[in-house]
């Protein structure tokens, strides 16, 4: 039997706070955009979104841009940590939400969410080992192992992975304050505003850039199946809009590899491998219900 509990949803991004209620793609109660401000103006919103279902929700998913303290032993678990995000550096965001709703509060990074929604309902769901990508104002991903994201001694932080980086075809230093030309200095929304002095979507789609842009994600693409092989692989966010893109990667992926991996998935069935999220823009919100649902479930 299909439960019935409703759950509550929260994917907190550095410019909109989705919420939800529901239990399902098919069951979404009531959903809400808020402008992410300052984190008192932003975290009163959400809870009062939230305040009239209160007594029939059986928990919160919280999926928030990091860093974000996931270490339950940590004294700033619950932190959003180092952002350069202004007002929101060092801010206990699971703490004041559980100030304002007593409900118990699960919490992930927001590429993990929506990775998590994907395995439930979208387009890993079939899949034990899948991995969720986005790249837009950065780059991050969750590597979901059996419907769980994958967690070490911290969070994985795949954008900032290096990658070849040849100069003579592409002279930026990078855009990434830690690492310069890592895989997010390269290949996020804000470096290639900072190449072009224009943002990415209005770079047109004939530019050449975009051939340079696809090999970046091609062999960042490379190193996590070499590393994590993967039975999916979903990639959203911003630049992903660009539909012209899943074909390019996969193109340039494939060359990258050069035939190594030995898999029919890979070698012939790509466009069912590399795929855009199937929830689309509601996994990430739809994966913080998920693991809410998922927690009440080990209670
Ligand atoms: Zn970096």
């Amino acid at each position: 039997m299909v439960t019935q509990r409703l759950y509550g949803g929260i994917e907190g991004g550095g410019t909109k706070f989705n919420c939800a209620i529901g239990n399902g793609p098919e069951n979404i109660v009531a959903e809400m955009r808020i402008p992410t401000t300052s984190p008192t103006e932003t975290i009163h919103k959400v809870s009062d979104f939230f305040a009239p279902y209160l007594g029939q929700l059986h928990g919160i998913g919280l999926g928030s841009f990091g860093p974000f303290d996931l270490d339950s032993t940590s004294p700033t678990y619950g932190y959003i940590t180092t952002t350069p995000k202004p007002h929101w550096g060092n801010i206990n965001i699971v703490g004041m939400l559980h100030e304002k709703i007593n409900l118990p509060i699960v919490a992930d990074m927001d590429v993990a969410a929506a990775g998590v929604g994907e395995a439930k309902w979208g387009a890993s769901k079939n899949d034990s080992h899948s991995l969720y990508l986005t790249i837009g104002t950065g780059i991050g991903g969750g590597y979901i192992v059996n419907g769980k994201p994958l967690h070490g001694l911290t969070s994985p932080e795949m954008g900032h992975i290096r990658i070849p980086h040849d100069l003579k075809l592409d002279p930026f230093r990078g855009a990434c304050p830690y690492h310069g030309d890592c895989f997010e200095g390269l290949a996020s929304g804000p470096s290639i505003q900072e190449r072009f002095g224009q943002r990415a979507e209005t770079l047109r789609d004939d530019d050449p850039f975009w051939e340079v842009e696809a090999g970046y994600i091609a062999h960042a693409l490379a190193n996590y199946i070499f590393t994590l092989s993967p039975k999916r692989i979903i990639i959203g966010g911003g630049i992903m809009q660009k539909d012209f893109m899943f074909p390019a990667i996969r193109k340039k992926m494939q060359e990258v590899l050069n035939s190594y991996i030995p898999h029919n998935t890979i070698l012939r069935d790509i466009d069912r491998y590399i795929v855009p999220p199937a929830l689309g823009n509601r996994a990430g919100v739809l994966g913080c219900i998920a693991l809410a649902m998922d927690a009440d479930m080990m209670r």
